[in-house]
This record gives C-alpha cells, sequence and structure tokens, in this order.
C-alpha cells in the first residue's frame, strides 16, 4: 500500500491558510486524500510522499502535451525574457488569433479570456445582444462554468418533466449563494432529445437567445450525440433567430485541430475553448462569427479582463498548436489509438471480472462506469451508474499508481505511450479483482 502520509499532513496545514484546503473545490474530493504534488514530467506526476503516478487526470483536462513538455517551456521561457502582460498590445495576440480563424470553420474572429467560465460568460453576453433576447436554453447533465449566470445542480433523475416540452423551471442553484434571479434566465432540457428541443424552441424562440451545449457531453458519462441531433438543432436555431454556442472547452484542441465541431461537420454561431489550448497555462477563448464578434469592435459588447492575451499564455498556446499539428495533427491520431486501446481493454477486463460497466468513448475521451446496463446513450441513464463504486475503483487504481479522475472521465495526452497503456491494464486487472 502507498503511503500519502505527507499529502495528508499538507492538507491540514492548507486547510489552516486555503480557504477548503484546495484551490477549487472539486479537488477535495479526492481519496484516500487530496494529493499534493511535487512534479510532473510526460504522462507522469510524482506527489510529495514520493509516489509516481500515470496521470489521466491532466488537471482536469488541460496538459494535451503532459507535464512540462519541453518546448512549451522553452517557448513560456522565451516569451517570459521579454516581460509577462503589458496591459497593452502585442504580436502573440495576432498570431493566435490568426491561427484560430485559420483552424477553425466557425471562426471569423477571437475574443480571449482567461478560463473556460469567463469565455462562456461573453458568449453568452454576445448572443443577448446580437439577439436582444434573454433566454439561454441548456442541457442536463452539461457544465459550462461556475458563473452565476449558468451554474446549475444537476437535477435528480426521478425529477418530473412537463410532459409536452421535457423543459423544467426548476432549475437549481449550483451553490449556495448563487444568484437565483440569473437562473431565471435560463431553460433546462434533456440533451439528445430533438422533440423536446424542438417543441420548446418553437414555443418559446421569441425570448432565447442561445442553445449552448457540449458537442459530446463529456462532462457526465462521455455521451455521443445521436445522429441527427445537431443537424437539427442547427436548422432550428437558424430558422428562430437563436444562436447556437458549442462549449468546446473540453473537447477543443482534443478532438482535432477543429474541435469536435469538425468531427461532427456542424458550423455553431459561437465556440468557447479553453482547457487543453494552451496546454495547461490559463487562456480561454470565445470564437464566431462575423456579425456577432463585431459586437465587441463596435462597442456595443463589453469583453474586460486584466490579464487577456498575455504573451505568457499566447506563447503556450502557439506552441501547443504548433506541437499539435506538426506531422499533419499525428499527435490527435494517437491520443485516440491510446485512448481505444485503454477502453477496449477496460471492456474485457470488465467481462473477465463478471462485473457490469460501460465505457464509453468518442474520440481521445472516455468515461468509464459501473452500471447495470450494456450502453448509456443520456444522462438520466448515466446518473444509475453507482459512483461509489468507481470511487473505490479510482483509490485502488492510486494505490496501483494510475490517477484517475475519482468522477470517472479519463484524459489522454500526447506523450501518453503505449507502454503507459499496456502498464495501466495491468493495474485495473488487479484493482478490478480486488472490487469484485
Ligand atoms: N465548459 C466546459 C465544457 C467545462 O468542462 C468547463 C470546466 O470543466 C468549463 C466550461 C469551465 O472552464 P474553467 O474551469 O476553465 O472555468
Amino acid at each position: 500500500m502507498k503511503s500519502f502520509e505527507v499529502s495528508e499532513r499538507k492538507l491540514a496545514e492548507s486547510s489552516r491558510y486555503l480557504a477548503g484546503g484546495v484551490a477549487s473545490s472539486l479537488r477535495a474530493a479526492m481519496k484516500p486524500t487530496p494529493l499534493f504534488v511535487s512534479s510532473g514530467a510526460g504522462s507522469r506526476v510524482r506527489d510529495v510522499d514520493g509516489n509516481e503516478y500515470i496521470d489521466y487526470l491532466l488537471a482536469y483536462g488541460p496538459l494535451i502535451l503532459g507535464h512540462a513538455h519541453p518546448v512549451l517551456t522553452a517557448k513560456v521561457h522565451e516569451a517570459m525574457q521579454q516581460g509577462y502582460t503589458y496591459g497593452l498590445q502585442h504580436d502573440g495576440e495576432i498570431r493566435l488569433a490568426r491561427r484560430l480563424t485559420e483552424m477553425w470553420p466557425s471562426a471569423d474572429k477571437v475574443a480571449l479570456s482567461g478560463s473556460g467560465t469567463e469565455a462562456v460568460m461573453v458568449a453568452l453576453r454576445l448572443a443577448r445582444a446580437h439577439t436582444g433576447k434573454t433566454k439561454i436554453v441548456r442541457f442536463h447533465g452539461h457544465f459550462h462554468g461556475w458563473s452565476d449566470a449558468i451554474f446549475t445542480s444537476f437535477p435528480s433523475p426521478d425529477m418530473k418533466l412537463a410532459e409536452t416540452s421535457g423543459e423544467t423551471d426548476e432549475v437549481r442553484p449550483g451553490t449556495s449563494g448563487q444568484s437565483r434571479s440569473s437562473l431565471q434566465e435560463v431553460i433546462l432540457l434533456p440533451w439528445n432529445d430533438p422533440e423536446a428541443l424542438e417543441n420548446v424552441l418553437r414555443a418559446r424562440h421569441a425570448e432565447i437567445a442561445a442553445v449552448i451545449t457540449e458537442p459530446v457531453m463529456c462532462n457526465n458519462g462521455c455521451i455521443a450525440p445521436k445522429p441527427g441531433y445537431f443537424e437539427r438543432m442547427r436548422e432550428l436555431t437558424a430558422e428562430l433567430g437563436i444562436v447556437l454556442i458549442f462549449d468546446e472547452v473540453i473537447t477543443g484542441f482534443r478532438f482535432g485541430p477543429g474541435g469536435a465541431q469538425e468531427r461532427l461537420g456542424i458550423v455553431p454561431d459561437l465556440t468557447t475553448m479553453g482547457k487543453a489550448m494552451a496546454g495547461g497555462i490559463a487562456l480561454s477563448a470565445v470564437v464566431g462569427k462575423l456579425e456577432i464578434m463585431n459586437l465587441i469592435d463596435r462597442g456595443t459588447v463589453n469583453h474586460l479582463g486584466t490579464l487577456n492575451g498575455n504573451c505568457i499564455a499566447t506563447a503556450a498556446a502557439l506552441a501547443t498548436i504548433e506541437e499539435l499539428t506538426l506531422d499533419d495533427g499525428a499527435a490527435f491520431r494517437e491520443m485516440e489509438q491510446n485512448a481505444i486501446r485503454l477502453a477496449d481493454g477496460l471492456r474485457i477486463l470488465l467481462r473477465k471480472h463478471g462485473l457490469r460497466g460501460v465505457v464509453n468513448r468518442t474520440g481521445p475521451v472516455f468515461h468509464l462506469m459501473f452500471i447495470e446496463r450494456d450502453e448509456v446513450t443520456t444522462f438520466e441513464e448515466f446518473a444509475e451508474r453507482d459512483a461509489g463504486m468507481y470511487a473505490k475503483f479510482a483509490e485502488l487504481m492510486l494505490n496501483e499508481g494510475v490517477l484517475v479522475r475519482p468522477s470517472g472521465l479519463w484524459y489522454l495526452s500526447s506523450v501518453h505511450t503505449e507502454e503507459d497503456v499496456t502498464l495501466t491494464l495491468a493495474s485495473a486487472d488487479r484493482a478490478l479483482s480486488v472490487l469484485t
């Protein structure tokens, strides 16, 4: 058994000074204790007790090039020689914005921010200003950051939805202290349900500014859209004067150079991106159609932020994009191959150990869940999983030297190797044998 004694001691110390003992509430969930890290290199991270892990948490997504990637590190160092941030314009911003418009078919122009939450805030504001309407449609099980405007608790699976439309007025805040009035602008719908969407959009389009969706429901079950769902969503929103926002904070720079939308063949009006975009340095963006983005040019919409477009972040993003697009995007293909190997290997192991479970994979991301089903295609089905059993599995994997997110979502980086995958499957084999 690994010892986590130093991490435990540090958590006690940290809790005396840092609210919650961790810097983001989600991190407190890790069992047996939130880990304190001493260093990371490539696909590995090392904690203060000297334990080393193959890392599939990847800082909740951003570390697409792994830890301390030499090219990214060198480019950031180089940029820092000229200063960190100016509150003035510089070439890095132009080069990055131009690159994004070249890579993303839906990007005529770009607005840079610091986090995914901020990018979503900007997108919602642009949509409201563009349409002159205020309501936002969002979906069960999706996550769009933690601003008061959009953060909701996930409804329980037994919550009754109005029979005709599928919508609910019972949009519950995600946290105590959240403004209830801002959530009055939110309409919550089941995802992957074209009829519920059409009913509500047709009935209420005069008040709906935007529909915001993850292109793949990565945050809860890694659930792919049903064939035709997004085509219908795109047609309806275009017909009814509603802005379609793809939240690609997870999928952007992970599903390919043009994100999930490129794979799906859908061109939204606005897209938010963050996480992997700068390889682990804080940066996010909204990109979109000229007629909407021009609201910022004209000063109709304010987009603010002291550290927006700072040169460390733009250098990191340019370096990350360059690495990811080398050799015609070989990194994306390798990540996906390793994700396939892992997901297939885990399915075989579930069967070997007589465990019911599902591994939902789309592209280079997958969600492993213990559930009495053969497939999981909706949030409501996903809600039936045994989350406690998975948390136990995650803890067993930690003891094996494999770091996975306690919720079940696995990320791969461009530096994970086939050998990492083989070692991970051997660890999972042992962990599952203890679990049964
Ligand atoms: N949108 C999606 C799809 C996310 O998964 C997240 C974070 O996990 C966010 C937005 C918020 O991003 P950030 O944590 O950078 O504020």
